[in-house]
């Protein structure tokens, strides 16, 4: 068969898609990809024909996407977080909108305060979104960024991500805070999104994210709470005197993280915010660490 115009190839594409009940969409998100097109670029070459390479290439991730559902990060190798594209993979969780609302919520705690010189860390860093939109957007008030991670292979991305966008950042392996403990580092600002999902919940969850998203990025023990009580603990060796501390959770979460915060540090201001579709999604504490 010969190559088809970029056009026939996306019309084939969607409606391949539809049948299958995806979203047409990701068609011209892969052509794009496919071809390094910009969105212009592709609309004025749509009579070109593709080469009988990129249609094989473009078609068999066309229907690896309807058959399995994989999604469509993993098969681009990326995803735009805050309005820049980092590099994913099989590794790290495919960042979510939620947590740009997380990563927002924290720059205007910040800005709204006179405080500058910042030391600031992201727990179980995966992809690096949260460390490096901070460090890109925070730069004049953060000093140092710290970012850890347990596995190896995300700090592998977390890495190349933080080269390619220019973001200074010192990464460790290992436990939550416990690199952190172990040299000795005081915080002003700690933010996580830690896996903080119920195994129990497994049989409710969509397909795309439980047969896609790296388990160790998601399911936490004790009702999905491990994470926050491991962190929260171990912040009392590393938090400064004033500190903040912001968390993405579940939507039934609020009320636990912010006792977990309220039992170790009594002397908190804790708030739970709501996401953009109304759930709880962020507690931001301003902590007192006496
Ligand atoms: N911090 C990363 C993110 O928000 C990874 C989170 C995780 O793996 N639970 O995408």
């Amino acid at each position: 068969m010969t190559a088809p115009t970029i056009y026939e190839a996306l019309k084939w594409a969607s409606s391949f898609l539809e049948n299958a009940s995806r979203e047409p969409k990701v068609a011209e998100i892969l052509i794009i990809k496919e071809l390094n097109l910009t969105k212009a670029q592709l609309i004025s070459s749509l009579r070109d024909k593709m080469t009988s390479e990129t249609f094989s290439s473009y078609k068999a991730k066309i229907e690896q996407h309807a058959l399995t559902g994989i999604p469509v990060q993993h098969l681009t190798g990326e995803e735009i977080f805050f309005g820049r594209t980092f590099k994913v993979n099989s590794n790290v969780l495919i960042p979510r909108p939620e947590t740009e609302e997380l990563v927002d919520h924290v720059i205007k705690a910040v800005e709204s305060k006179e405080i500058k010189n910042l030391t600031c860390a992201d727990v179980g860093t995966g992809s690096g979104i949260i460390a490096i939109t901070l460090a890109l957007e925070l730069g004049n008030r953060v000093d140092k960024l710290y970012a850890t991670d347990i596995s190896d292979l995300a700090l592998n991305i977390a890495k190349e991500n933080a080269g390619s966008l220019h973001a200074s950042i010192e990464f460790f392996q290992g436990d939550f805070l416990t690199p952190l403990i172990d040299h000795g580092i005081k915080l002003d600002v700690l933010v996580s999104n830690p896996p903080y999902i119920d195994r129990k919940e497994i049989e409710q969850m969509d397909d795309t994210v439980k047969n896609f998203d790296p388990e160790l990025a998601l399911f936490a023990e004790n009702n999905g709470l491990l994470a926050y009580d491991t962190v929260v603990k171990q912040a009392k060796y590393v938090l400064k005197d004033k500190a903040m501390v912001a968390f993405e959770i579940g939507y039934q979460q609020g009320e636990s993280v912010s006792a977990l915060i309220h039992n170790t540090f009594p002397n908190s201001n804790v708030q739970v915010l709501k996401d953009i579709n109304g759930k709880d999604r962020v507690v931001l504490a301003e902590v007192e660490n006496k």
